[in-house]
């Protein structure tokens, strides 16, 4: 689960990691009050507008901006919210803005230029252990500097026996050239993000820029946040935030009814219970000429119920040209799994898609039966090239 950059802002803030400070607003009013009120805290007089989508890229697609005054900040925040925000990191429509949030201006001039830098903490798979990844080129697209510049990019193992080190984040202040005060704040925004990242059960955490400010504090400019959700359960208050305008509505509402769902472009609708038979599924579509629609796993234990569910969101993608259900009949028995089909084909009525039906294991023959018997377009297949050959047919 993402979190909204103030969402994971307000969490780092609350293990002591230092932040830009800022008010989320739904409106233009909002975000002048929110202004007013850095302005009293901070004594700040320039405040930046930032969109609050789940999109990275925000500063290039004109999602933030710097206000130099109230008129400024009334004036941006009515444009930005309510924009379909395009960024290098949305789809050509872009993404709905709700909400923006209003920033003191942490880009103030001083004894030094202020400094960019990037920080992330995730979790190296090919050894389990978490990682801060980190680098001198701030406020970029770190996917370029690892291509030009990969000798920019370190990064610092932590070892789950003992916790990051003191060693390890003087270490990280030492590399990025620090020194004085800015080395201190740079250890102790490590150390607190970190701890952060460990607690709260994330999976990434994107800093990126962490600023020095022209009088040497280190602090988080953004803040992308993954939460891992199999330990949502255990953060109660974190698993509120949830926004759920920024998910696919089809994606949401699989999820509700326990499936697990993801949207794509294709024409191939696929029902399969099993993520590995979902993956040779989808394999299985592209060689016999389609895009797969989406990738949907039912489960193991998929009952006709269910089925059902599946086959409703399917079809709710205007793009689905065929449907293509491969089932393997371990737990829950074929047949059951062909009369769900039927059911729901039925309840359904108007349903103008060829439907492929792939039913393998107990009950297969009987299940076979049902369909062909059922006097519905739905074709069925015993092999897995049988049902290949037969999206291909009906792709035409
Ligand atoms: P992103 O584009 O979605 O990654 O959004 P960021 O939060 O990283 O902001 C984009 C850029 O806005 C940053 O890289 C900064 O250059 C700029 N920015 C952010 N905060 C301030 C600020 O307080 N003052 C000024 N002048 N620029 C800022
Ligand atoms: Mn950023």
């Amino acid at each position: 689960m993402n979190l909204h950059e103030y969402q994971g802002k307000e969490l780092l803030s609350s293990f002591g990691v230092r932040i830009q400070r800022g008010i989320v607003a739904q409106n233009a009013e909002e975000a002048v009050t929110a202004a007013k009120q850095l302005t009293e805290e901070t004594g700040t007089g320039w405040h930046v507008i930032k969109a609050q989508v789940h999109a990275g890229g925000r500063g290039k697609g004109g999602g933030v901006k710097l206000a130099k005054s109230l008129d400024d900040v009334k004036s941006l925040a009515g444009q930005i919210i309510g924009m379909d925000l395009v960024t290098p990191q949305t789809s050509a429509e872009g993404k709905r803005v709700h909400q923006v949030l209003v920033a003191e201006d942490v880009y103030y001039p001083g004894d030094s230029e202020p400094e960019e830098y990037y920080m992330s903490v995730l979790l190296n798979r090919s050894n389990g252990r978490n990682m801060i990844m980190y680098s001198t080129e701030g406020g970029m697209d770190i996917e370029q500097v690892a291509e030009d510049t990969p000798h920019l990019i370190f990064t610092e193992e932590i070892d789950p026996a003992t916790g990051l080190l003191p060693f390890q984040a003087r270490k990280v202040a030492f590399n990025l050239g620090l020194s004085g005060t800015a080395f201190k704040e740079m250890t102790r925004f490590v150390t607190s993000l970190y701890k952060a990242y460990v607690q709260s059960d994330s999976s990434l955490f994107e800093i990126n820029p962490v600023l020095k400010t022209s009088d040497d504090k280190i602090m988080a400019v953004d803040a992308k946040v993954t939460l891992d959700d199999n330990a949502l359960f255990r953060h109660k208050d974190l698993a509120e935030l949830r926004d759920k305008r920024e998910e696919s509505p089809i994606e949401v509402e699989a999820g509700e009814q326990g499936l697990n769902y993801v949207d794509l472009d294709g024409n191939v609708g696929c029902m399969v219970n099993g993520a590995g038979l979902a993956m040779a599924t989808m394999d299985l579509i592209k060689q016999a000429g389609g895009e797969p629609a989406n990738f949907l796993d039912v489960g193991g234990t998929a009952d006709a119920a269910r089925v059902e569910a599946a086959f409703k969101i399917i079809l709710r993608d205007p793009n689905v040209k065929a449907i293509l259900i491969n089932i393997f009949g371990g737990i829950v028995r074929c047949d059951r799994v062909a009369q769900g089909v039927i059911d729901a084909y039925k309840n359904m009525g108007n349903i103008n898609v060829p439907i492929i039906v792939r039913l393998q294991g107990t009950n297969a023959d009987i299940a076979k039966e049902l369909i062909d018997n059922s006097g519905l377009d739905v074709l069925s297949a015993t092999e897995f090239q049988e049902a290949a050959d037969k999206v291909q047919q009906v792709l035409g």
